[in-house]
């Protein structure tokens, strides 16, 4: 089912099919749960020292228990936050984020190794979609995040490198993995997903009637602008991403989250905020009840290869006042890790291009 080099990836199955593959080398179904709980503990099949040697070998032969490696960490000297840079057993490399609030310690978690999403202003998606993450590796940022810091991780937002509905069935499977109460048992009413706007997958979430906090990067007021910096609004329109969020509140009760971000001079005047304000009322309210919602303000983080600028304080603060009198809740988010590049994909992107050199270099040679 999940492989890995045409192994198990035994941290992808949840406790069931894990007894199932015990199961297919005669072993007995109790031994799943043990399992389960060192690999969520972050404990590799030679640490697990209630099973028998000669159990961990005959498993080490037909599986693996996938966890990334720290191949960078960086602390935040103004904040504390901590940046991860992720290596996988392929090579690749993810970033995750470790975030101290008040409510307690987050992580922003990748979804994909890029992004196939195409926004003109985000570092994740240049060099397009390498490949999905399977619920191991989506898991394993949680689990080696929390080990590293020995610390709890309570809440869980997927924001980071990737488009988190691309990959709809593993997240769906990594959201049932990590509240399993052998496991981190992080419940969804703790993790918030972020989603460039994919209409059938929101729906399909929908119906899963998960308590998970939807948030919808929307950064735009009106078509014309939205697809000029997002190719996902050519294929559904704000009306109908809108009519999709409708739908998700009127199934789960969830309060919606929208991201805009700020862009000086192409989206930040206040002619856009209170043409936000009313695309927002009239697409998703229409003729019933209002419903709770919530818009964050991200000034852009200027990204090298974009070319677009952050706009000033003073045009973010007017943009959230204009808001918050025409009744929309909005805040500015406040900027975490701003000395460490903790915006995600940058990190990934300054080791792409610095294996580029070193190849052009050793190319030279
Ligand atoms: N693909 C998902 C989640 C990943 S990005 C999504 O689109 O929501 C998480 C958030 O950061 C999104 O709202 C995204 O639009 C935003 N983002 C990407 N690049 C950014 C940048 N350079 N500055 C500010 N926000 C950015």
């Amino acid at each position: 089912m999940y492989k890995i080099n045409g192994k198990t990836d035994l941290l992808s199955l949840d406790i069931p099919e894990l007894e199932n593959f015990l199961a297919d080398i005669g072993e007995p179904k109790y031994r799943a749960k043990q399992i389960f709980s060192w690999m969520h503990r972050g404990v590799g099949l030679d640490g697990m020292t209630n099973l028998s040697k000669k159990l961990r070998e005959t498993v080490a032969e037909r599986a693996v228990v996938n966890l990334p490696t720290v191949e960078q960490k960086l602390v935040s000297k103004l904040d504390g936050t901590v940046k991860y840079l992720f290596g996988l057993w392929d090579g690749n490399v993810i970033e995750s984020v470790f975030m101290r609030y008040k409510h307690g310690n987050t992580i922003c978690i990748s979804s994909e190794v890029g992004c196939p999403m195409g926004c003109k202003f985000c570092a994740s998606t240049i060099g397009g979609l390498v490949r999905k993450l399977l619920p191991s590796e989506l898991l394993g940022q949680v689990i080696a995040a929390q080990n590293d810091m020995g610390e709890r991780i309570s809440n869980i937002v997927m924001m980071g490198i990737g488009e988190p509905l691309d990959n709809y069935d593993n997240v769906v499977k990594f959201l049932k993995l990590v509240g399993d109460p052998e496991g981190l048992n992080i419940g969804s009413r703790h993790i918030s997903l972020s989603t460039c706007g994919l209409v059938d997958k929101i729906d399909e979430l929908a119906k899963l009637d998960l308590q998970i906090t939807l948030s919808i990067s929307l950064h735009a007021a009106d078509d014309e602008t939205r697809s000029s910096i997002m190719p996902v609004n050519n294929r559904w329109r704000i009306a109908e991403l809108l009519d999709a969020c409708r739908r998700y509140f009127a199934a789960t009760g969830r309060r919606i989250s929208f991201e805009y971000t700020l862009i000086a001079g192409k989206n930040d005047s206040p002619e856009y905020a209170r043409r936000l304000a009313a695309t927002l009322k009239h697409g998703l309210y229409k003729n019933s009840q209002p419903f709770p919602i919530h818009v964050n303000l991200i000034p852009v983080n200027e990204v090298a290869e974009t070319g677009f600028t952050r706009s000033g304080s003073a045009a973010v603060n007017e943009f959230a006042r204009i808001l918050g009198t025409l009744g929309i809740n909005a805040t500015v988010r406040r900027k975490l890790g701003s000395d460490i590049n903790a915006s995600c994909g940058q990190l990934r992107r300054a080791r792409l291009k610095a294996d580029e050199s070193e190849n052009q270099t050793a190319e030279n040679i």
